[in-house]
């Protein structure tokens, strides 16, 4: 399973050029004045802090980076989903989005079990939740209406996850349902694009970027 290593910080500061510059790809560190676009609010690199204007391709190039980077995705996989959703009949943007918050690892981190989604890919990965009562470790597996996504018993005592989870409750998004007391979420119904309010994405662009 390839997965980018580097500084997640260094990323989310390559995308610092919008109106809304974070991506709050890290957990509390995003929001005290140690994130590094609080210090340091343009991107990385010798000649990162000169302004320059970017052409219409670059726009396109930087929103399919920020969309890659929020779901931690590397540029094959990001292709994968896109591929998929242009297979689909609707709005392609609308189905590459479905697609990608349909991730195991995206649904984790939205049932509240994750301070981000590259922290709920790890936990995935290391196996502490179930799907439908089965062990499943494949962050990128897709969830279906009625799957039921639990922690495993022995993984409750896990206090940074147990932590997490009672920090955020409250903010499951409505097409997904909690039950705190069996740390069970079940998905009620695939989520359309416009209940993903906290994205601040364009994917009209990255749609054009790829029909080029
Ligand atoms: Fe982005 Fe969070 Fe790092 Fe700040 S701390 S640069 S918001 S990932």
């Amino acid at each position: 399973m390839a997965r980018y290593t580097k500084s997640r910080c260094k990323l989310c500061r390559r995308e610092a050029i919008r109106e809304e510059p974070k991506m709050f790809l890290k957990s509390e560190r995003c929001y005290t004045d140690k994130c590094a676009i609080e210090r340091r609010a343009f991107p990385p690199g010798q000649h990162g802090s000169k302004k320059g204007k970017l052409s219409g391709y670059g726009v396109r190039v930087r929103e399919k980076q920020k969309a890659k980077r929020i779901y931690g995705l590397l540029e094959k996989q990001f292709r994968e989903y896109f591929d998929k959703a242009k297979n689909k009949e609707g709005i392609t943007g609308d189905h590459l989005i479905v697609f990608l918050e349909r991730r195991l690892d995206n649904v984790v981190y939205r049932l509240g079990f994750a301070k981000s989604r590259s922290h709920a890919r790890q936990l995935v990965a290391h196996g502490h939740f179930l799907v439908n009562g089965r062990r499943t470790d494949i962050p990128s597996y897709l969830v279906r209406v009625g799957d039921e996504i639990q922690l495993k018993e022995r993984s409750r005592k896990n206090q940074t996850i147990a932590e997490t989870f009672e920090a955020k409750k409250g903010t499951v998004p409505k097409w997904l349902e909690i039950d705190d007391k069996s740390f069970k979420g079940i998905v009620k119904n695939l989520p359309e694009r416009k209940d993903i309010t906290d994205l601040n994405i364009n994917e009209q662009l990255i749609v054009e970027l790829y029909s080029r």
